[in-house]
């Protein structure tokens, strides 16, 4: 198994969310990077940590441009220990803003992701090995990857912020290998893959399904309904699979089974899967109860689909245990 990591992506080290008006301790640490290579070494591993820089074409074919410029400038101008959240959300075109504060309002859907001074360059270092990854793929110089990408991705829409993702690091490697074939996006975080869903909405070169926690109930809220099946040329490649809370392996496994049927029928040449561990039983952000064994179980059945695969890091949030986690799913890929 090809395993690649970088290094500044944990520069970007949030210390506060905003929750329902109170500052709250930040569940997007850098401390998940380490305890996953951590117990990647420990069972001899190797891990890549060269790459190359992730396209601006194809950064720009994933994000509008005026979003990846704002991320750029606002953290460039933003001083050592200073970061910037959203105070209030556009509700207009956006016309006359004037300052950071108002301008991130442009871009952002929540008061969870705020930007500091390393968080372009962590973000773009995040999608950078999630690209470089999915080339060693499409150059059949490996056959799977999987990719430490922080800060996570999947959240991120074309043009917003949210949910700790700032690049969709997914969607970019699903772009990129859009250029050679179909490609197959299974997004296995705890929440729906908004994010990716948005950016291929109207698109059936890329299919997207995502296995996650009821809406209803949990982040986003907005989105991950059964009835959003995709738009125009995009109708029918979007499927959502909602799930109970305390879902556990059995019934997992069962609606992953349904799942990589469609993607099977699909016959995607390449296969992206967003890889959220915050399904596990003991996520301090969690609402599923799968445990450290299924990992493994749940890696074995994707890989039988037998394509190419790249896994990119999304959420999991016990930093305790991820590495474990991380582990057992990677032993599943190569067993
Ligand atoms: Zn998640």
């Amino acid at each position: 198994m090809y395993i690649l990591s970088a290094g500044s992506q944990k520069d970007h080290n949030p210390q506060f969310e905003i929750f329902n008006g109170e500052q709250t301790s930040h569940s997007e640490v850098p401390a998940r990077i380490d305890t996953i290579e951590k117990a990647l070494r420990r069972e001899k591993f190797q891990i890549d940590k060269t790459f190359s820089p992730v396209p601006k074409s194809l950064l720009l074919k994933t994000h509008k441009v005026d979003y990846v410029k704002f991320i750029s400038q606002a953290s460039r101008e933003l001083k050592n220990n200073e970061s910037l959240y959203p105070s209030i959300f556009n509700m207009g075109r956006g016309q006359g803003v004037t300052n950071s504060m108002t301008k991130m309002g442009n871009f952002s859907s929540d008061m969870y992701t705020p930007i500091l001074p390393s968080t372009y360059k962590s973000a773009f270092e995040s999608a950078s090995i999630a690209y470089s990854a999915a080339q060693k793929l499409q150059q059949g110089k490996i056959q799977k990857g999987y990719t430490l990408c922080r800060p996570p991705g999947h959240h991120a829409t074309s043009s917003l912020m949210g949910g700790y993702c700032y690049f969709n690091n997914t969607a970019i490697a699903a772009n990129y290998l859009s250029s050679y074939g179909k490609v197959a996006v299974l997004d296995v975080d705890l929440h729906h893959g908004n994010g990716t869903q948005e950016i291929f909405y109207q698109r059936k070169d890329v299919l997207t399904v995502s296995i996650h926690a009821d809406p209803r109930f949990k982040f986003p809220y907005y989105t991950g309904f059964v009835n959003e099946t995709g738009e125009g040329l995009g109708k029918g490649f979007n499927v959502n699979y909602p799930l109970a809370e305390k879902t556990g392996d059995k019934k997992y496994q069962a609606t992953l089974e349904k799942a990589l049927l469609v993607i099977k029928k699909y016959r995607p040449t390449y296969l992206v899967v967003a890889l959220g561990l915050d399904t596990f039983i003991e996520d301090p952000i969690g609402f599923f109860s799968l445990t450290t064994e299924y990992y493994q179980k749940m890696a074995e059945t994707i890989a039988h689909l037998q394509v190419p695969i790249l896994i990119v890091q999304e959420g999991g949030y016990n930093t305790e245990k991820l590495g474990n986690n991380a582990v057992s799913f990677i032993k599943g890929m190569i067993s």
